[in-house]
């Protein structure tokens, strides 16, 4: 076997871990079937690096959620009929894992990379100076009801034991640190995360994959990986359309992940969860823009200022594999934007407005699986779901501190597929 390592998928799990391993003098190869990097879910996603929102989308009471949104045409979380067969065992792993005993414990768990991963998204900033609209203007939870703000505070201050800060904030202190939200209709408070984060997260791909081509690393593109190449039950490789390629493998490769392993008999527990964006200029505003990423949890929908633009973004539909944007979510998203901030709406020009849709690559439990396979030669980075930035550079350490054999900085057992993928069989 060569000393190559060969990086499947160019999103931000790949890009971050490409750039790990060639900044440790690796002699590395990413590969990735679109044109250019971040084309996947990282290309037009929420940019927001936060911390506070590490808990998994699988939570207590989910299963009758799902239930209800089978007949509810434009739930923001939608299960589709014809789906269920395709998300059967995944899917039961999913509700199996919503007991408040699990949620509770993946949620701090995920606290911790999110919180490390932000803190080293920060540092690779200041080392590297890429421009990104990065950020750190804090996030604004808003709550509707008082049996939200409970659930939030006792997440809250679960995860202050662990150095998660937050300030509980009434209506009238909300509106004074966010006086874009004045004529916002029903909201009870918000909780606000000083420390939390955004950036651009395709524009980060692009730089970092430029300086990780600088430290030596080599980059294909609009190159497909057709299979992992197995020998004695060992993965030594790739297959592409027309030659094989050899050396150790780091799957990073979002939804696709499953599929590849799969020959190995591995059961990677992911699936696709369908999100929405819509980005709008919004550098002509001046009082009327949003200071904070605003987050409205039960509604899964979110608002970032994004250097001079804004992004709305939100839904997550079990849809499989199909990105086409359905224009009724783009306009659901308008319309809750146009509810939250009506004044900064009619400033805004939607018909310049940019949608899109892209699929998060969901693990059953909401942690990402990071580290060695059970198979020989086959690493993993994937399953990152809605964290995927905020995880991005502090996974990419943790792979690549296990890959170079070192101790990683924070505890890496959580997301070792391993132990995840015995599990959930
Ligand atoms: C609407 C939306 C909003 C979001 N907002 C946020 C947010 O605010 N904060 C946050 O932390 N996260 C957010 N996320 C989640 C985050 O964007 C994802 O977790 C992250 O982008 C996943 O990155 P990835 O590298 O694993 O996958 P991807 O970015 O999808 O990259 C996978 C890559 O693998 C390539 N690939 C797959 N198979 C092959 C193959 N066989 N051969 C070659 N290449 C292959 C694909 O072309 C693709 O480029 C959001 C996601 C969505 C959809």
């Amino acid at each position: 076997m060569t000393d190559l390592t060969i990086i499947i998928g160019g999103g931000l799990a790949g890009v971050t871990s490409f750039y790990e391993l060639t900044a440790r003098g690796l002699p590395c190869l990413l590969i990735d079937a679109e044109a250019d990097v971040a084309r996947g879910a990282s290309f037009a996603n929420g940019g927001g690096l936060h911390p506070s929102l590490p808990d998994p989308w699988n939570n207590p009471g989910i299963g009758r959620h799902l239930l209800a949104s089978l007949f509810q045409r434009d739930a923001a979380m939608k299960l589709h009929l014809a789906q269920i067969p395709r998300l059967a065992g995944w899917g039961m792993a999913f509700l199996r894992h919503s007991a408040r005993k699990n949620y509770d414990a993946i949620a701090r768990a995920n606290f911790d990379l999110a919180e490390y991963s932000t803190r080293q998204t920060e540092a690779l900033q200041q080392f590297l100076n890429l421009d990104y609209d990065s950020a750190a203007p804090g996030t604004l939870k808003l709550m509707r009801t008082q049996a939200e703000r409970d659930e939030a505070l006792r997440l809250a201050d679960m995860l202050a034991a662990k150095g998660l800060r937050y300030e509980a904030l009434n209506r009238a202190d909300l509106l004074a640190c966010e006086p874009s939200l004045a004529a916002a209709q029903g909201l009870v408070g918000a909780l606000r995360f000083p420390d939390d984060g955004i950036g651009d997260a395709r524009r980060f791909c692009q730089g970092l994959a430029a300086v990780a081509l600088k430290n030596g690393g080599e980059m294909r593109l609009n190159t497909k990986v057709e299979n992992l190449l197995i020998e004695g039950g060992a993965v030594v490789g790739v297959r592409l359309r027309d030659t094989e390629l050899r050396g150790r493998v780091v799957v990073a490769a979002g939804v696709a992940a499953s599929d590849l392993a799969r020959p190995l008999g591995m059961r990677l527990p992911i699936r696709p969860a369908k999100g929405y964006s819509l980005t709008l200029d919004a550098g002509h505003l001046s009082k009327e823009r949003p200071r904070h990423l605003l987050v409205d949890p039960m509604q899964h929908i979110a608002i970032t200022p994004l250097g001079d633009r804004l992004r709305i973004l939100g839904m997550a539909e079990f849809v499989g594999n199909d990105k086409r944007i359905q224009q009724r979510r783009l306009t659901q998203l308008r319309g809750f934007f146009e509810t939250l901030l009506p004044d900064t709406a009619q400033k805004l020009d939607w018909a310049r407005a940019q949608g899109w849709a892209g699929l998060r690559p969901m693990s059953a439990d909401g942690r990402p699986f990071i580290g060695a396979s059970n198979v020989d030669g086959l690493w993993l980075n994937c399953g990152h779901g809605h964290l995927g930035w905020t995880m991005a550079v502090g996974s990419a350490r943790l792979l690549a501190d296990q890959m170079t054999g070192r101790t990683p900085e924070i505890d890496a057992a959580p997301f070792s597929p391993n132990s995840t993928i015995r599990r959930l069989r």
